[in-house]
């Protein structure tokens, strides 16, 4: 899909785009492939692609043969896609639904995945996300009891560095431990801004991430894993051994840190996903 198509669609209908819902459209061709090639479809997967806009991704995932489900919110982008890809929208899906070629959901995607759990195995995920509201999309289908297999997703560069990054460094965080929990990166690589229309005023980067085939914890200890972080993270700058004694009673605290040879002195920052997986077995209750 070119710039010019793109310029010509809005044109027709006077339609004036809405910064608040990231819209940036990607209508570099080899940046497109690139992103599908990530995703390294097969044809027994089933793809998500949250914020289609114009389609332009959307019509190189149908292309794969794999059956596809788009979440617009944009009523208006809607309508352009059932008109430019012979769709009929949706506004409700069946839980278990994945039928062949393209269904198109009208729907705000962080609410319908918040009201509509489901397993999401055999699902990969590609999307350039709507950039407000990418980060909690990302960890609401990362926390899914089953997560999907791969996340092929544009975001903001920041943002792409905060999921890729290690202990000590001023990227890693909560973010950073809540995906990389259930997901390993592999691959990223940066899109320019003259990539999209309009040019966004922030860099942005495509990364793959793959769902880890164990999982590190199981379901009951995860959500542990999750209070713990959010807790240790809750001011980054002080000591959490300290944080974490508003959950956990001192004793237990000292013990679970020593088992893991986590100082009591460490902000959470300085500690890596290992240590607090082991801190978080360590902390099972009795
Ligand atoms: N995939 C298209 C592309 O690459 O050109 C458009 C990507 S654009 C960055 C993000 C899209 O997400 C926009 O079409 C916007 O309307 C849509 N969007 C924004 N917030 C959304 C939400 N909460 N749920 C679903 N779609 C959303």
């Amino acid at each position: 899909m070119t710039i010019t198509e793109m310029r010509r669609l809005l044109d027709e209908r006077g339609l004036q785009l809405t910064r608040s819902l990231g819209q940036n459209f990607l209508h570099d061709g080899n940046q497109l492939r690139r992103i599908v090639a990530a995703a390294e479809l097969t044809p027994a997967d089933r793809v998500l692609e949250i914020g289609p806009g114009l389609g332009p991704l959307t019509e190189l995932l149908v292309a794969s043969g794999c059956p596809v489900t788009a979440v617009e919110m944009d009523r208006r982008l809607v309508e352009i896609l059932e008109h430019r890809l012979q769709v009929r929208s949706v506004d409700t899906l069946a839980p278990d639904s994945a039928a062949p070629g393209l269904t198109l959901l009208h729907a705000d995607a962080l609410v319908w995945l918040k009201r509509n759990p489901r397993d999401w195995a055999g699902w990969k995920l590609v999307a350039n996300l709507p950039y407000s509201v990418g980060s909690p999309i990302l960890v609401e289908l990362a926390e899914a009891d089953q997560p999907p297999d791969r996340l092929v997703v544009t975001l903001q560069l920041e943002v792409v560095k905060r999921l890729l990054a290690a202990a000590d460094t001023e990227d890693y965080g909560l973010l950073t431990l809540l995906i990389q929990l259930r997901y390993e990166p592999t691959g990223w690589f940066k899109l320019p801004a003259n990539c999209f229309f309009p040019q966004p005023n922030v860099d942005s980067a495509c990364l793959t991430l793959v769902r880890r085939p164990v999982p590190l914890l199981d379901r009951e200890a995860a959500k542990r894993f999750t209070r713990l972080v959010k807790i240790a993270f809750g001011q980054r700058r002080k000591m959490m051994f300290k944080l974490l004694t508003a959950a956990w009673p001192e004793a237990q605290l000292e013990a679970a840190f020593k088992a893991t040879g986590i100082a009591r002195t460490a902000r959470a920052e300085q500690v890596g996903l290992e240590q607090f997986v082991a801190l978080t077995r360590a902390l099972a209750p009795a």
